[in-house]
C-alpha cells in the first residue's frame, strides 16, 4: 500500500535553538544535526534519532515536504535520506518536482487566486497602513503569493491580529501568527490542494499529515490519519478532529514522536473496513 506523508517542517520536524524546547537536564539532551544554515551561522535542528527514522521514511514512502517557506527558504534545508521528488513550498503555491516547481500547478493556483481572493497589492497596503512602527520590525511578501509581517511579540497588540484576521476573511485571506511572524495568505492557497495533486499523480492509498500551526489545519483534516505536537498555534487554541493525534511531547522532541508516527503507520495502515 503507498503511502504519502505530507509533514510541515518549520517546528514540526526541524526547530530552531529556540523552538528546540530541550527541558531534560543537559547531561540527557538528545544529540541534534543541524539541518540549515542560514547566513553562516546553524539554524534548524532536529535530533539524531529523527534524521535515522526520516531517512527510513524517505526510503519506504512518498515523503512530501510541506512548508510555508519560499522555495528560496527551503533551499536552505538539508533534510537527510534521499531527495524527496516532490516538496510544496509556499504554503501550496509551487509544488517542486525534482527540485522544479510545476507549471501546470503554477497556473492552476494563479486562476484560483485572481477568481477567489482580494489582490496582493489590496493586502499589503492594508497590512502596512494598520501595522505599528512600534512592533513592526519587517513586512515581506513571499513569491508574489502572500505577506508576512515580523513582529516584536511583547508589543503587539491582542486585537490587532483578530481585527485583521476579520478584515483578511472578508476577503477571501487568512491570517496566522506563528512566534514572530504574521501570515497573511489567499484561502484557496493551501497545502491541503497541492498534496491532494500529488496524491493524484502517485496514486497514493493513504496520506498521513503533521503541523503546528493554523496554516497546517487543511492538511491535517485532509490526511487519513494526522498528528500535531504539544506546541503550537493548534496546540494553543486546543484545535482537533477526530482522525488527528494530539502530542503531548513539546519542541524537537516531538519532531521525532512524529516521524515514529508516521513510520508505524505506513507499515500498518489502518483498514477501510
Ligand atoms: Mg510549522
Amino acid at each position: 500500500m503507498s503511502t504519502l506523508v505530507a509533514s510541515d517542517l518549520d517546528r514540526t520536524l526541524i526547530y530552531s535553538a529556540a523552538a528546540l524546547d530541550l527541558a531534560m537536564p543537559d547531561a540527557e539532551a538528545p544529540r541534534l544535526l543541524c539541518v540549515e544554515v542560514y547566513e553562516h551561522k546553524p539554524l534548524s535542528y532536529m535530533t539524531e534519532t529523527a534524521a535515522g527514522l526520516l531517512a527510513e521514511l524517505a526510503d519506504t514512502t512518498t515523503f512530501v515536504p510541506t512548508t510555508t517557506r519560499t522555495r528560496e527558504q527551503y533551499g536552505r534545508i538539508h533534510l537527510p535520506g534521499r531527495a524527496p521528488r516532490f516538496a510544496i513550498c509556499a504554503n501550496g503555491g509551487h509544488l517542486l518536482v525534482d527540485g522544479e516547481s510545476d507549471r501546470d500547478w503554477q497556473r492552476t493556483v494563479a486562476a484560483r487566486l485572481t477568481a477567489e481572493c482580494a489582490t496582493l497589492d489590496e493586502v499589503r497596503a492594508h497590512l502596512l497602513r494598520s501595522a505599528d512602527p512600534a512592533w513592526l520590525l519587517k513586512e515581506r511578501v513571499a513569491e508574489d503569493l502572500f505577506a508576512y509581517l515580523v513582529v516584536e511579540r511583547s508589543l503587539l497588540p491582542q486585537t490587532w491580529v483578530k481585527e485583521l484576521a476579520e478584515w483578511a476573511d472578508a476577503r477571501g485571506w487568512t491570517v496566522s501568527l506563528q512566534g514572530r511572524k504574521i501570515y497573511a495568505v489567499p484561502k484557496p492557497l493551501t497545502k491541503s490542494a497541492a498534496v491532494a495533486e500529488v496524491a493524484r499523480r502517485t496514486g497514493a492509498a493513504q496520506t498521513l499529515a503533521a503541523g503546528d500551526s493554523l496554516l497546517d489545519a487543511d492538511l491535517l483534516l485532509a490526511a487519513d490519519r494526522g498528528w500535531r505536537p504539544g506546541h503550537g498555534e493548534l496546540a494553543a487554541s486546543g484545535w482537533d478532529a477526530p482522525h488527528v493525534t494530539a502530542l503531548s511531547e513539546r519542541g524537537v522532541a516531538a519532531g521525532e514522536k512524529i516521524l515514529r508516527a508516521f513510520t508505524r503507520a505506513a507499515a500498518a495502515p489502518a483498514r477501510s473496513c
